[in-house]
């Protein structure tokens, strides 16, 4: 610490109350500048790898520094190390972003810090989040056989959803584990190859295994293929295997494909087994009624994750876990040593009961928030815009013959990528040229600090992606990335 700083934490307790009010309306005008402004910051950080450690101490400080200080070192340091996600022209990945009623939430849920464990520990937590996802359920059009449960993450989500399938199987897996057991078959789950890694991370933690996951292939749009899937399973069956989950995707992560789930449901409830749908980006827009169809055939799944914190402008981290059988996923997770039995137990729900957390946050408060401030309309109407803007965005692609579309956009992903003519002696040579060319154009926009863009592959061609889904978005920006686009192509092409 500097000789000059001023010290004001107090020798004992928290901050006075004329400093917490003091620097909390700093803040408050900081946060509101920063939202304000984020558009003239470099989408993408611009510093290199260990400029940010380089700055810090490596030492923590002995005494309190002043509050001022702290602050003028996140302009300083933080900020420009920070990517920002709230920046409008933010394209990567999936977009999101957080807003105002929803960084409240946050505010406030810190200043609770309640710990909803059990019932009795944050009794407006555990009764908020019924209500609100029950709110948000009704909202996306799923029936009343299911119940919500908030995770942080649809990783956290999904692992949970195929806990419960493999609770299901009833083989005393939760009392005596997989491992060295003669009388357990093989346990099978079935993706599509274009399903989120999340899914094989869960399985790997659950000690399913990797044998323990088989890849559905997909068809042209990236859809899983029903009959493939149908196909796997009659085999697997055959081989002595036990076939019992399911995970289809409602908006893959490459391309936001939607898989058929009218026509995987009879395949799993033939085998009796469990669907779960990963519909952890698209399930918010189905708050759109005309887009509702997509959750099609959802009425006979088993469990659904959606992420309010991708695409229902909720802060990270939220994530919703919506289940027909929470009977069993109490049954997977349940363990109530003594010093958390309650005399309530029996008649309220206890979070703790339903995962591997003890401790959860108060995540329910900003989601509530939310859906109050924006009201459901809101919600739809910020949803409907983004899908037309990606629609407008995928028409200049079309119309254009130096570009073209990699795969249909259903919701507000386009993927796409240049392919004006190349000289080439070969079919492969001018496909690997299209990919340089088109990871240059991409990192040539992401340097200009306008815009950032993110890249996958399909049919082994690097395809990019413009993800809309910033509540600040507006057609201005996406012209804006267009404009950017086509002065890469024109430079890169010149050269
Ligand atoms: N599922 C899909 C389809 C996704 O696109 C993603 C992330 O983009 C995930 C799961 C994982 O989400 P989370 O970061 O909430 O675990």
């Amino acid at each position: 610490m500097s000789e000059t700083q001023v010290k004001t934490s107090p020798p004992l307790g928290d901050m006075s109350k004329a400093e917490f009010r003091r620097f909390g309306h700093e803040l408050i005008d900081w946060i509101s500048e920063y939202l304000e402004h984020v558009e003239d910051l470099p989408v993408m950080s611009q510093i290199e790898p260990g400029d940010l450690k380089a700055q810090l101490p490596s030492f923590p400080p002995l005494q309190g520094e002043g509050m001022d200080q702290i602050i003028s070192d996140v302009d300083r340091l933080i900020v420009p190390a920070l990517t920002h996600w709230s920046h409008p022209s933010f394209f990567a990945y999936f977009a999101t972003s957080t807003s105002a009623p929803g960084i409240f939430g946050e505010l406030l849920s810190a200043a609770f810090d309640n710990k909803a464990m059990l019932w009795r520990t944050s009794p407006a937590s555990t009764e908020l989040e019924e209500v609100t996802l029950d709110w948000l359920r009704q909202m996306m059009g799923l029936d009343a056989g299911y119940t919500g449960i908030i995770y942080d993450t649809a990783s956290v989500s999904s692992m949970h959803a195929i806990a419960a399938a493999r609770e299901g199987v009833e083989m005393r897996i939760r009392e005596e584990g997989m491992s060295g057991r003669k009388d357990l078959p093989l346990l099978r789950v079935y993706i599509s190859e274009q399903a989120h890694s999340s899914i094989e991370k869960g399985v790997i933690t659950l000690g399913l295994g990797q044998r323990g996951l088989r890849k559905i292939p997909t068809d042209a749009e990236f859809r899983m293929d029903a009959r493939a899937l149908a196909d796997a399973i009659e085999e697997d069956k055959k081989n002595g295997y036990l076939p019992f989950c399911i995970v289809a995707t409602v908006g893959t992560t490459s391309t936001s494909s939607i898989d058929p789930i009218p026509e995987i449901i009879p395949i799993g409830e033939k085998h009796a087994m469990w669907l779960h749908v990963d519909a952890a980006y698209a399930g918010s827009a189905a708050v759109v009624p005309e887009l509702r169809h997509i959750l099609k055939g959802c009425e006979r799944a088993d469990s659904i994750a959606v992420n309010p914190h991708k695409w229902l402008f909720t802060p990270f981290d939220l994530s919703v876990l919506y289940c027909r059988h929470m009977d069993l996923l109490r049954r997977a997770f349940s363990l109530v040593p003594e010093y958390l039995r309650t005399p309530e137990q029996e008649k309220v729900r206890s979070g703790s009961d339903y995962g591997i957390q003890l401790g959860r946050r108060f995540r329910a408060l900003k989601l509530w928030m939310i859906i109050r401030y924006f009201g459901h309309e809101g919600l739809a109407a910020r949803i409907r815009e983004h899908c037309r803007l990606a629609k407008l965005f995928a028409s200049w692609v079309e119309e254009d013959p130096n570009w073209e579309l990699m795969a249909p956009t259903p919701l507000a992903l386009v993927c796409f990528r240049a392919c004006p003519p190349v000289d080439a002696p070969d079919e492969a040579k001018r496909e690997a040229r299209l990919d340089v060319l088109n990871e240059a154009i991409m990192h040539g926009v992401t340097a200009t600090g306008k815009a950032l863009l993110s890249h996958t592959k399909l049919n082994d061609k690097i395809t990019l992606r413009l993800s809309i889904g910033n509540i600040r978005t507006t057609e201005k920006h996406v012209r804006q990335v267009w404009d950017l686009l086509n002065e890469q192509l024109k430079l890169l092409s010149s050269k």
